[in-house]
């Protein structure tokens, strides 16, 4: 398998397909992943514990949301610390659980365009044996 472009990887990931054959929709419910995808086979949890940097990139995203909204709000349009505080800790409760899905498929589609190989079938990455002599 030669290596995707990061847009095929971000625009499988956004649209919660496989990384690997975009075909396969990795979740069957709002919270519920599938074992492996239904058309190439790619088991998504790799190991035990193999979605735990998802929650690094949830974290993220919620905090790159958070901010530009905390200084338009407090700097552009005058809101107190006090009244951004309840909707601020709202978004912070809210965000990650709705991005929940969006972190686990953009942490795979990391995996898969950072180490292509480790995703490749058998039968396509071995070499053909050297001749007997
Ligand atoms: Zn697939």
């Amino acid at each position: 398998m030669a290596g995707q472009s990061l847009g095929t990887i971000l625009g499988r990931a956004f649209r919660l397909r496989c990384p690997k054959c975009g075909g396969g929709r990795m979740f069957s419910g709002l919270l519920r992943m599938h074992d492996r995808c239904s058309e190439c086979g790619l088991v998504y949890e790799r190991d035990p514990g193999y979605f735990l940097g998802s929650s690094y990139v949830n974290y993220g995203f919620t905090a790159l949301t958070l901010t530009p909204a905390y200084v338009t709000l407090h700097y552009a349009f005058g809101w107190t610390n006090t009244q951004l505080a309840f909707p601020l800790v709202g978004w912070v409760l809210v965000f990650p659980v709705f991005f929940f899905r969006y972190a686990r498929a953009l942490w795979l589609g990391m995996d898969v365009y950072f180490d292509p190989q480790s995703f490749e079938d058998p039968a396509e990455s071995e070499q053909p044996e050297p001749p007997v002599r």
